[in-house]
């Protein structure tokens, strides 16, 4: 971490500190448990139980004790104490009570740490530091914001008792906090399960389940197109299409470690009660079939590199209480893809997907930063594999990086066991940054299926194995795009591409000619002859986000010419029916 975030994650562990003695004012009943800093701020799980417990309405004055304290905490000091002593100052709080057993247990010091000694303002919690020296000299009091109340498990186990978990944002200035609480508004706007609804997306049905999205008919041509797109840059780079059934024996899935190191995530399938002989499993992943493809004849070096692609659904079982929208799901579309190559044709390979990953980001206008997520060598042991073959990996991977020129950074631990990758992170429209596309080495699976090539010698080769998802999951890049683009998709991936809007009654025929033919060379386009006013059916194709609309009147049927309007620009130009489709279709490509 560097030293500025350092500091910032200081200002916000010790701006939880702060809230707790804040709200230990009017509320001196609460019992105070655990305060960390998060990204954008921190929060403080406290039980209000034992008497009021606050509500929205209360924060700005918990607020406000906490800046009037905050000109008082001119230092932060710690005292090391025996776990009586410890026991002593929080008896009668359990929570703190369990946490210093826990301590002691492991044999720790037990640290106390005193804000605001000496004054008014003076508070003490138990913790391990990591604060601010001076919170009143370093920390902007204009800079920070309680934001909102939430329930949360102590320990998060839904089998403890229910905390209130009060969360505040903080930065180093006043104007980052701004910027960043009007982020949050138009992220609100653009929240794609807001739109999703709004445009006709995607639902969720309670008899379904949690966490299974349905995808409407305008839903799934959006998501055809973005397959479409991902499938057309993969032909070019000589990827074939496979396909894998949804369930497979539990032994493959031994085979390939998830069994053991995800059991409780995977869905288990059953053909007969009582019947255990074939246990089966709902595919948590596509790798561990596509390597039975690849291994389903014997293969000369001469056939390589295999590259397999599958867009697919895999299912996971997340805790429902994490699903939300289309960013936490059970099951989840992977545009897949599997390279199976020697070692030697690691870079060619690897550079090809960073092809792939450029031009499909880049339709949509997300800038991209590469992480090089390299192991952390100081905790070397924790990885599978030589050292020498991570340094040689690492090494490439930063070449690739270098060579395309391509803006990076490293992110040191942030390897798998078995191998380094490279994750792309977007950036959006209001300035926030997604994970986007994995490249990930793995010599791991081939190791584990043995799977190999004939080399030039004769002789069995270990190959290695390249996965390479692009979109990632569609559910999730669905969420990331329309909250990017705000609905606003470019022609070709609108689930509707444009609606021709007749004005009146005596118009219909023309309108109609018009959609007939628009419809004939390909386009998504709707007709809409309802008998509202103009206004009313401009407006609603606009608030469908259609990139183009089209109104004829007495002037379009008497000069057999079409205005095409935008939902982008200002622009409407008067064209033929032929020029209009030219122009269309070369966009839409
Ligand atoms: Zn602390
Ligand atoms: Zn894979």
């Amino acid at each position: 971490m560097s030293e500025e975030n350092k500091n910032l994650e200081y200002k916000r562990h010790t701006l939880a500190h702060l809230l707790a003695a804040a709200v230990l004012v009017d509320y001196p009943h609460a019992k105070l448990t655990l305060g960390p800093a998060i990204d954008h701020g921190f929060y403080y799980d406290i039980d209000f139980s034992a008497g009021d417990a606050p509500g929205d309405d209360d924060l700005k004055k918990i607020q406000k004790h906490m800046k009037k304290m905050l000109g008082q905490w001119k230092s932060f000091e710690h005292e090391e104490v025996s776990a009586e002593k410890a026991r002593e100052v929080f008896a009668g709080n359990e929570f703190k009570l369990e946490l210093i057993d826990e301590i002691e247990s492991k044999g720790e010091t037990i640290t106390l740490y005193t804000a605001g000694k000496d004054t008014k303002a003076e508070f003490t919690d138990l913790c391990r530091g990591r604060h601010s020296e001076n919170p009143a000299e370093e920390i902007a009091a204009d800079a920070f914001k309680l934001d909102k109340i939430a329930g949360a498990y102590w320990r998060g186990d839904e089998k403890n008792p229910m905390l209130t978990r009060i969360y505040g944002l903080a930065f180093d200035t006043k104007d980052e906090l701004d910027a960043y609480l009007q982020q949050l508004e138009e992220a609100k706007k653009r929240d794609h399960r807001k739109l999703g609804k709004e445009l006709g997306l995607f639902s969720f049905s309670e008899l379904v389940g949690p966490g299974l999205p349905l995808w409407s008919a305008k839903g799934t041509t959006f998501r055809r197109e973005i397959d479409r797109f991902v499938t057309e840059l993969r032909k070019e780079k000589g990827y074939e299409l496979v396909t894998i059934p949804h369930i497979a024996k539990k032994a493959l899935y031994e085979t390939s470690g998830h069994w053991q190191k995800y059991s409780e995530d995977l869905f288990k399938v059953r053909a007969k009660e009582g019947d255990d002989h074939d246990e089966y499993v709902l595919k948590p992943m596509n790798c561990p079939c596509h390597t039975q493809i690849f291994d389903s004849e014997p293969r000369s070096y001469k056939e390589l590199p295999q590259r397999y692609a599958e867009t697919t659904m895999v299912y996971r079982a997340e805790q429902s209480g994490e699903l939300s929208g289309l960013t936490r799901v059970l099951s989840i579309t992977q545009d897949d893809a599997h390279v199976f190559c020697r070692e030697s044709q690691l870079r060619e390979e690897i550079e090809a997907i960073c092809d792939i990953v450029d031009s499909f980001y880049s339709k949509f206008g997300f800038n991209l930063k590469l992480r090089l997520s390299f192991r952390d060598p100081e905790n070397a042991e924790k990885y599978l594999g030589e050292n020498s073959v991570w340094e040689e990996t690492e090494g490439m991977l930063k070449a690739i990086a270098e060579d395309r020129r391509i803006e990076y950074f490293i992110g040191i631990g942030e390897a798998a066991f078995y191998a380094p990758k490279l994750d792309f992170m977007a950036n959006d429209s209001i300035g926030r940054v997604h994970q986007v596309a994995t490249i990930q080495l793995d010599r791991m699976l081939p190791d584990r299926f043995d799977l190999t090539c004939v080399n030039e010698q004769g002789e069995k080769e270990r190959i290695v194995m390249i996965h390479a998802a692009i979109a990632g999951s569609l559910e999730r890049f669905a969420a990331v795009l329309i909250e990017h683009l705000a609905g606003n998709f470019p022609l070709r991936f609108a689930p509707v591409q444009l609606a021709v809007i007749p004005v009146a009654d005596a118009h219909n025929d023309y309108a109609t000619d018009i959609y007939n033919q628009l419809k004939d060379a390909g386009f998504r386009v709707e007709i809409d002859t309802s008998n509202e006013s103009m206004g009313k059916k401009i407006r609603a194709a606009k608030k469908n986000k259609l990139p183009y609309f089209i109104v004829i009147g007495d002037q379009e049927v008497e000069n057999k010419t079409i205005t095409l309007e935008s939902r982008d620009t200002e622009s409407n130009e008067s064209l033929s029916l032929e020029e209009m489709i030219i122009k269309l279709q070369t966009e839409a490509a």
